[in-house]
């Protein structure tokens, strides 16, 4: 039997887990600092209170259980690799592996050079941050709605970063504010939510489809939108911007830079500038040692670095957990030749952008249908896995007693 370590409970490492389970030649172990797997895909809706603490984390060692014995689920940080050795160390222990999938994801790069930054921004790439900026916007809220009259002056809430993540952040807090106005009254409109980027467009990279409707939509929900500018420092109330202009704020959330959770190693490993290893073309960094979604720099057919997505996740733990059967059966492994279907945005209440195979391009009702769909066939997987290790776990318990 040969061991199969996982680095990491996120798109990829669960991806990885469920495409091994059914292997009988594979023991698994899967290690997550985090009792929790986060669907970050989802921490917009989370954020501006539409969806609930269940709808954005599901425990580990339930989903684990659901494998029946066959996935060993360790919630540990996972602080040193020792690739001659095979092994992984943790605070705990140390854990031999045959092969290791590296999937430890990224978090928010609060870029050191923007003084302030880290200090008064709230990123969104850990659950703790998500629910800090939801609790301080429900807040928010709360005091609109029991003020006796409007004050008239603006508040504003400014998002750093309009790339997927901040432009959908920006589009379900400009929609709940438009919303709220009904219930909380006139004061909600001195909610204003502004989107900063240092590129020229919103979502840079994406299709001209994309920008201009995503664009179309902010504007209807009022987002204020400021491209071309680069944030220079930020104190307490105040966003200086490289150009000497200002924006006062009341809360800020910065999404606009990632920088890979890497771990540390016997040996040199090349990672690029935003720390992510560069891999051979089978995404290996070593012999035995695969990594895969955001903490990997991972390429198109035709060469482009992709952006990190949950989509490549998936795909790069698709690809990897095959690559280990094969080695298993001592077979030739192919280069990996990343995918991507499509890209769906979602922008405030029951609307979405989408493009799926470059072709099919898809807005209004209809894309969020499309992009629901997509992210309920996921939920529901991990649910469904989720629901039989809380029964095996609960009818192990009572045999105990
Ligand atoms: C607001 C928002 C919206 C997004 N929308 C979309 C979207 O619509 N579509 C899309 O495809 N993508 C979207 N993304 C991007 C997507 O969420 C990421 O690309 C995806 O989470 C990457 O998956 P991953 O498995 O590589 O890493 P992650 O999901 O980040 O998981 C990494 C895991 O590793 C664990 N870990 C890290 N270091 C260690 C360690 N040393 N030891 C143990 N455990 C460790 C972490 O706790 C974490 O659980 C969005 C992201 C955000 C923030």
């Amino acid at each position: 039997m040969k061991k199969v370590a996982v680095i990491g409970a996120g798109y990829g490492g669960l991806r990885a887990i469920e495409n091994l389970a059914n292997n009988k030649e594979v023991s698994l172990y899967l290690f997550d600092e985090n009792s929790y797997h986060y669907l970050q895909t989802e921490a917009y809706g989370y954020i501006a209170g539409r969806f609930d603490l269940h709808d954005v984390a599901l425990d580990l060692q339930n989903w684990c259980h659901g494998f029946k014995n066959r996935v060993n689920f360790i919630q540990e940080k996972v602080t040193f690799i020792d690739s001659r050795n095979n092994n992984v160390q943790t605070e705990n222990g140390k854990y031999d592996f045959d092969y290791l999938i590296i999937a430890s994801g990224a978090r928010t790069n609060f870029f050191k050079q923007i003084s302030g930054l880290d200090q008064y921004g709230f990123g969104v790439k850990k659950l703790f941050r998500s629910h800090g900026f939801r609790t301080a916007f429900e807040k928010l809220l709360y005091e609109k709605l029991v003020e006796e009259k409007s004050h008239g002056k603006l508040m504003n809430l400014a998002i750093g970063g309009a790339g997927l993540s901040g432009v959908e952040i920006a589009a379900e807090m400009a929609d709940v504010v438009a919303r709220q106005t009904k219930s909380i009254g006139e004061s909600a409109q001195e909610l204003q939510i502004y989107l900063i980027d240092a590129s020229e467009t919103i979502l840079p990279g994406m299709s001209e489809y994309i920008i201009n409707n995503t664009q179309k939509r902010l504007e209807e929900l009022g987002v204020k939108i400021i491209t071309n500018s680069f944030i220079d420092s930020v104190d307490k109330d105040t966003i200086y911007f490289k150009d000497k202009t200002e924006l006062e704020y009341t809360f800020m959330i910065f999404t606009g830079g990632i920088i890979a959770n890497t771990i540390e190693m016997d040996k040199e490993v090349q990672t690029n500038r935003i720390g992510q290893y560069i891999c051979n073309d089978t995404l290996r960094i070593d012999e035995n040692i695969f990594a895969i979604g955001d903490c990997a720099e991972l390429t198109s057919k035709s060469g482009n670095i992709l952006p990190p997505t949950a989509q490549t996740a998936e795909r790069s733990a698709e690809y990897v957990a095959k690559s280990i059967l094969k080695l298993l059966e001592e077979k030739e492994l192919q280069p990996f030749k990343a995918k991507v279907d499509g890209v769906f945005v979602a922008l405030g209440g029951y609307y979405a952008v989408g493009e799926l195979f470059s072709f099919i391009k898809v807005k209004g009702k209809f894309a969020y249908i499309l992009k629901k769909l997509i992210t309920k066939s996921y939920y529901i997987g991990l649910k469904l896995r989720l629901n039989t290790g809380f029964m095996k776990r609960t009818s192990l318990e009572k045999e105990n007693l």
